[in-house]
């Protein structure tokens, strides 16, 4: 049994949780090891440890311990989207995928772009109860894209806003994308840029290419992406400030964040899970499903993406989730919304298709899914190593079941996923949130 000094300024969990022994698990993957939590954090990793009274015993015998997911980008669309999805939901979602903190999108109606607005999100996920919901701050007054929005009011908040960002729209002004960068040093924030140059994608409906081509559809050129990233990492670089890339989809835009951490740029970037698997000849079938963006992109993006992840030049895959009502989705496919769920499904798909495939090791998953999202948005409560003293944020993880994906059994309001029919492996037998079960065997649980 390891001890250590257990380091009283990490933030506690729930002290009055019935203390778990998750008996028999992998931590990481690696050795079977039992894992203790009580008192909302974890007290003790080991084998024959010593258990307070009324200890809850959850067999965990082939399966993987984790250290609670966190989604840097998750649409709850509340206020003013409760018809796709609430944060009630969409953070029971978040659960049922084994999160324990999700940041929410500032692309709300009104938008999370004043302390108002992050501190009310941030108060509708603590009632919740499910997960940690971290709100993201917009750049700019109403996603406008003319002038900053109060991004210390958001900072100094009760919401203590670190992550800012106009996702669904590019902040395409260089000057401001040069002040919003200047701005956020002061308080160690980070700017999140969703990379889509406008003029390039005007009326786009898919990836430019070849299918685009036969199908005839307006094409959303990869250029359109790394052009934006090449001039921000640059950006960057001269402000001396930190740059997150959403959802990074080409294989060019790997390139470019290569070479820009080579040269010691303090950037970041993501993908989601959606473009480590499908590709831009799902669109054939002219399913709105697979309307999304940035766009389905090519097979050899596919694998650019998966290499990068797995060299460390991707740092973290985020969901992008973006619920949808059906009639915004059940429509011609150059009407439809762009956006697909994925909260629920994202860690088998990581496995599916880095793990499975010996690209990651379920250590490299706590990483690229718990730890760096958790710095990058400086959630100091988040991401901590599954090691006495951190707070008890965790997932147990059956990695053996293959399972056909159906939305219909999601928490998540919405319904648009693109793996419904699916058969992906995993499941989540446990999601622990501060020393409480938020869900057993798949199914959330009342606290
Ligand atoms: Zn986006």
């Amino acid at each position: 049994m390891r001890t250590e000094t257990i380091d009283s300024t990490v933030p506690t969990g729930d002290a009055a949780a019935t203390p778990l022994l998750i008996r028999g698990g992998r931590p990481y993957g690696e050795d079977v090891q039992d894992v203790l939590l009580a008192g909302g954090r974890i007290q003790a990793v080991g084998t024959d440890l010593e258990l307070p009274e009324h200890t809850e015993v959850i067999e965990a015998e082939d399966c993987i311990v984790l250290p609670g997911l966190v989604d840097l980008h998750t649409h709850l669309r509340e206020p003013g989207g409760e018809e796709a999805e609430t944060v009630e939901t969409g953070t029971r979602a978040a659960a049922r995928g084994g999160f324990t903190a999700v940041h929410a999108m500032a692309n709300t109606t009104p938008v999370a772009d004043t302390a108002g607005v992050v501190e009310q999100i941030a108060r509708r996920g603590d009632s919740a109860g499910w997960c940690t919901v971290r709100p993201v701050g917009a750049v700019t007054v109403g996603l406008a894209g003319e002038r900053l929005a109060e991004l210390d009011a958001m900072a100094n908040s009760g919401a203590q806003v670190r992550v800012f960002s106009d996702d669904g729209k590019c902040v395409h002004d260089p000057v401001l994308m040069r002040r919003a960068l200047e701005y956020v040093k002061s308080f160690d924030g980070v700017i999140a840029q969703h990379a889509q140059d406008p003029r390039l994608t005007a009326g786009a409906q898919m990836h430019e290419g070849v299918v685009s081509a036969e199908l005839g559809l307006t094409g959303w050129p990869a250029v359109a992406e790394e052009s934006i990233i090449a001039r921000d990492v640059l950006l960057a670089q001269h402000v001396g400030s930190r740059l997150h890339v959403c959802h990074l989809s080409t294989a060019g835009s790997v390139d470019i964040i290569r070479w820009a951490k080579q040269r010691g740029i303090a950037v970041t970037a993501e993908v989601t899970p959606h473009h480590l698997l499908l590709t831009d000849e799902n669109v054939r079938q002219f399913d709105a499903v697979f309307k999304v963006n940035p766009p389905l992109r090519t097979a050899a993006d596919v694998e650019a993406v998966r290499e990068g992840l797995a060299d460390g030049t991707i740092d973290i895959v985020a969901t992008d989730h973006a619920p949808h009502p059906r009639d915004a989705k059940d429509r011609e496919w150059d009407q439809a919304a762009m956006g697909m769920t994925g909260l629920e499904t994202a860690l088998s798909l990581v496995q599916l298709t880095m793990v499975d495939q010996g690209r990651l090791s379920w250590r490299d998953v706590a990483r690229v899914l718990s730890e760096k999202p958790a710095e990058i948005g400086r959630d100091r409560e988040q991401g901590h190593p599954l090691e006495p003293g951190s707070p008890a944020h965790v997932l147990v993880w059956d990695p053996r079941p293959m399972r056909v994906a159906d939305p219909a059994e999601h928490a998540s309001l919405s319904r648009n996923s693109p793996f419904a029919g699916l058969e992906l492996p995993g499941s989540n037998r446990l999601t622990v949130l501060g020393g409480r079960p938020t869900v057993r065997d798949g199914q959330v649980v009342r606290r």
